[in-house]
């Protein structure tokens, strides 16, 4: 069989998905019976079985496998809470990566086939399940006593990926948040490995250029002493080493709002005062090694991007870092419902003319909103001069709706304090107002990440808070930098994790 070395590439380029590779995705649901659902990309839909036990790298292992019907694509990604019906239980991605069919069997090229003749060969490159598997339907019949599904038995063949007494149960995470079911059920954050203190004294070692390992994957970090931010207030600028130190400690802190999102990536490869600015890279580049997860968008048009880069740890942020991606934009939905927000946003946008103490007026005004309406969310500063607001929703939304409410909301408040609001959309009409923005509510429209660097001298970061540091006279729309946000969140953690699992419902307006 091809070798494949510890961080794998894709083996070769392969017909099928948006990507020319075939995915896998295994998810952990905890539904009325514990079992693992392994699906196949086959033709653009995911050929399942439900596996009670779980696939395992023990080839003594004879998996029992349930083949259930095929799901759609997008719904492999999903991470959750299934409130009711057939499934209703909790889930988390346990595995996902390719497969490819299993090399020894050349005759077999066609996977629906052998799906359907019964025997179905193939090769596992994840994070957890790797080497060579077959799986195969057992002659019983399906009936009385027992499920009325197909059986089916899963097999690790013995490969160099082999390991005897290996149990899916000894590494319950999630491979996109780090999650358990628990977790998930009890609405409990999400929490990425930071760096370690010796890793990062590993990386102040580091000359120019070299390999640096995070969260046990290695690779190679270059241009580390390159200034990319000037300081503020005659502090030293901000390097790329320094970007990277502080995207591999905040990980944990970014899991919440990052994991399981497409990501926009704001990149300034010379640095914020370059030529060039700024860009938004939203695809995967060609060298992106394998193991940076892509989502490839189903729903992609004629010239959109089709396949978005994920962030899932550390390693990710530190990559994204060392490309002078350092402004990280989530999408508002999930790979999972990429057509369903799960927060409503409110965006308070000064004007030139709008001083720090009117922006502070109104999201005083939608603080009071909230309360009115009994509807859980927190604002966070911009790292700029705005004031965002997050209010999560529960499933089922769309962008439409979640628009079409923070329109109402943002011109009951603004009605409080016409002089301060502006409804003008062109720039120079404003006459300097600020605006309060409900279109960012639409998919691939996207608001920057908690704790991500904004482009500006002293890489400030865009910061949650609680709803009375509004009232904080001290508080500055850019008070927090890479440099002493760690205090912060050592003392009063995340304001987001409040809105973990919080399912709302919009009111009427
Ligand atoms: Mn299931």
């Amino acid at each position: 069989m091809r070798d494949f070395d510890d961080s794998p590439e894709p083996p070769g380029e392969l017909a099928g998905s948006a990507d020319g590779r075939h995915r896998f995705l295994v998810q952990r649901h905890r539904a009325t019976r514990l079992h693992f659902d392994l699906r196949f990309e086959v033709d653009g839909a995911l050929v399942s079985w439900a596996v009670p036990k779980g696939p395992s790298l023990d080839p003594q292992r004879k998996s029992l496998a349930m083949k259930v019907e095929d799901h759609p694509y997008a719904y492999g990604w999903f991470e959750g809470i299934i409130p009711s019906g057939y499934g209703k239980g909790d889930v988390v991605l346990w595995d996902d990566g390719w497969w490819d069919h299993d090399p020894e069997y050349p005759d077999q090229v066609d996977a629906a086939e052998a799906i359907a003749a019964g025997e179905f060969k193939f090769v596992l490159i994840g994070r957890k399940l790797r080497g060579r598997y077959v799986i195969v339907k057992t002659s019983r019949p399906a009936g009385k006593g027992r499920s009325s599904g197909e059986e089916w038995l899963l097999i690790h063949k013995k490969d160099q990926y082999a390991i005897a007494g290996w149990n899916p149960e000894d590494y319950p995470q999630s491979v996109l948040s780090n999650r358990t079911n628990e977790d998930v059920a009890e609405g409990r954050p999400g929490r990425w490995k930071a760096a370690t203190e010796d890793e990062l004294a590993e990386l102040d070692h580091i000359k120019t250029k070299g390999d640096w390992t995070v969260d046990g994957i290695t690779q190679q970090i270059t241009n580390l002493d390159k200034a990319l931010i000037p300081g503020r207030n005659g502090e030293p600028p901000i390097t790329k080493r320094e970007l990277i130190a502080y995207y591999a400690t905040v990980a944990p802190w970014m899991t919440t709002t990052l994991a399981g999102r497409p990501i926009n990536l704001n990149r300034f490869p010379d640095g914020i005062e370059g030529a060039k600015g700024g860009f938004f890279h939203k695809s995967v580049p060609a060298h992106a090694p394998a193991w940076v997860r892509r989502w490839p968008n189903p729903n992609a048009g004629k010239g959109e991007t089709r396949e978005y880069l994920m962030l899932d740890g550390a390693p990710s942020l530190v990559w994204a870092a060392n490309f002078a991606g350092f402004e990280i934009h989530p999408w508002t939905s999930t790979c999972a419902s990429p057509d369903e927000p799960s927060y409503a946003l409110v965006d308070i946008d000064p004007g030139e003319n709008t001083a720090w103490d009117d922006t502070l007026v109104l999201a005083r005004l939608f603080r009071v909103a909230m309360d009115k309406l009994g509807l859980v969310a927190r604002p966070k500063v911009s790292g700029q001069r705005g004031i965002q607001i997050w209010i999560p929703v529960k499933a089922g939304y769309s962008f439409r709706q979640t628009s079409d409410f923070v329109e109402a909301l943002s011109k009951t408040v603004g009605g409080v304090v016409p002089d301060l609001v502006s409804w003008k959309w062109k720039k120079n009409a404003r006459r300097g107002l600020a605006r309060l923005d409900y279109t960012q509510n639409q998919v691939n429209k996207t608001l920057v990440a908690p704790y991500s660097v904004r482009p500006r001298p002293g890489a400030p970061v865009s910061v949650p808070l609680e709803w009375d540091e509004l009232d904080d006279p001290d508080l500055r729309p850019d008070r927090w930098t890479i440099r002493d946000v760690f205090h912060r969140l050592d003392e009063i953690g995340n304001s987001f994790d409040a809105l973990v699992g919080v399912q709302q419902t919009l009111p009427e307006l």
